[in-house]
C-alpha cells in the first residue's frame, strides 16, 4: 500500500485527539445541568476482597491503566488474584508512531515496532500494579480492527492497513500465528476467561466511543453472558466526549461519570494517595503514548476509579 494512502487515517487521528481538547472548556459551559446532575451520584463500590479474582480486559496496552490501575493495585492488598487481557497491540496509531520512529509518513514495520514497544510498556505498567507476568494475557489482534474483526471477518481474515499484518506476529500472544478473524478473537479471550476463572471482569462500556473499546467489551458481554456469569461484569469508559475534565494531572479532584454514560449504574472505588502514586507511575511507564497524550492520561488519576453495571 502506497504510504500516501496513510494520510487520511493520520489526520484523523489528529483531529480526533485536538477536537475535543480544544472544544473542552466551551463543552463544560454548555453541558446540560440535568447530564451533570444526573452523573454526580454514584454508589460506594465495594472493593475485591481474598476470594476474587480480578481480570480487567484492556483493548489496547494503557487502558488497563487509565480504567482500572487503582482497583488492580486495592484487589491485590486485599489478597485477591489479578490478571489483564490485552486484545490489541496497540499498532495502529499513526500519530504516535511518528513521533517515537521520528519520521513522517510510518512504515507498516514502523508500526510493528510501535506494536512490539507497546506491548512490553503494558507488562511494565502492569508489573508496577501487581499484575504477575503469568497473569498478563497478550492476544496480540489489530488496532482499529476489533470491529471489523466482529462483523465482515468473524470468519475470513482482516489485514491490518496500518501494519500489513493478517495474523497474529506478537511472539508473545497467546495464539501466535492465529488468523485475525473474529473468531480466533473470540476463542482467545473465551480461553482466558477460562483458565483465569475471574469472579469480576472490567471490560469498556458499550458508551465508550473507540470502537476497538465498545466491540471488545461487546465481545466480552457475550462470553460471560454465555457462561451465566454476567453478573460477574463491570463496564469501565476512558473515551467519552470531553471528559475527563480539566484535561490535567488533578489527582484530587473526583471524577464523574461522564454525560453519554449518565444513566448507567456507577459505583466509585475512592483510591488513596499511594494508590494514585502507582496510577501515575504506571502510566509512565507508557512512554510512547505519554509522549503524545499525556495530559489526557493524566486526567485518569483522580480521587476514584468508576464501574458501572451492565444492563440487561
Ligand atoms: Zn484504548
Amino acid at each position: 500500500m502506497p504510504l500516501a494512502s496513510h494520510a487520511p487515517g493520520t489526520f484523523a487521528v489528529l483531529i480526533a485527539l485536538l477536537v475535543p481538547i480544544g472544544a473542552a472548556s466551551a463543552a463544560r459551559a454548555q453541558a446540560p445541568p440535568t447530564a451533570l446532575a444526573a452523573a454526580a451520584a454514584p454508589t460506594l463500590m465495594i472493593a475485591p476482597g481474598p476470594q476474587d479474582r480480578l481480570l480487567v480486559v484492556a483493548p489496547h496496552p494503557d487502558d488497563e491503566s487509565l480504567c482500572c490501575a487503582g482497583i488492580l493495585q486495592r484487589a491485590r492488598a486485599n489478597g485477591a488474584a489479578t490478571a489483564v487481557v490485552w486484545i490489541t497491540a496497540g499498532d495502529g496509531f499513526e500519530f504516535d508512531a511518528m513521533l517515537v520512529e521520528h519520521t513522517l509518513w510510518p512504515r507498516q514495520a514502523d508500526l510493528r515496532q510501535l506494536g512490539a514497544q507497546r506491548l512490553s510498556e503494558a507488562s511494565a505498567a502492569a508489573t508496577e500494579l501487581g499484575v504477575p507476568p503469568a497473569q498478563q494475557y497478550f492476544l496480540g489482534y489489530p488496532d482499529r480492527g476489533v470491529t471489523a474483526l466482529m462483523g465482515d471477518y468473524y470468519q475470513r481474515p482482516y489485514r491490518s492497513s496500518q501494519t500489513g499484518l493478517a495474523a497474529v506476529a506478537y511472539p508473545q500472544a497467546l495464539s501466535p500465528s492465529a488468523a485475525y478473524t473474529g473468531s480466533n478473537l473470540a476463542r482467545d479471550l473465551a480461553r482466558v476467561i477460562d483458565e483465569f476463572a475471574p469472579t469480576l471482569v472490567l471490560a469498556a462500556a458499550p458508551e465508550d466511543r473507540h470502537p476497538d473499546h465498545n466491540a471488545s467489551g461487546a465481545l466480552t458481554r457475550r462470553l460471560l453472558q454465555q457462561r451465566g456469569q454476567l453478573n460477574r461484569l463491570r463496564y469501565w469508559i476512558v473515551h467519552a466526549p470531553h471528559w475527563p475534565l480539566p484535561r490535567a494531572y488533578e489527582p484530587q479532584l473526583p471524577l464523574s461519570p461522564p454525560a453519554v454514560a449518565a444513566t448507567l449504574q456507577w459505583e466509585s472505588l475512592p483510591l488513596s494517595a499511594g494508590e494514585r502514586a502507582h496510577k501515575l507511575a504506571a502510566l509512565e511507564d507508557h512512554r510512547s503514548q505519554m509522549q503524545v497524550m499525556g495530559s489526557f492520561m493524566q486526567s485518569f488519576v483522580r480521587a476514584n476509579e468508576l464501574f458501572a453495571r451492565p444492563g440487561n
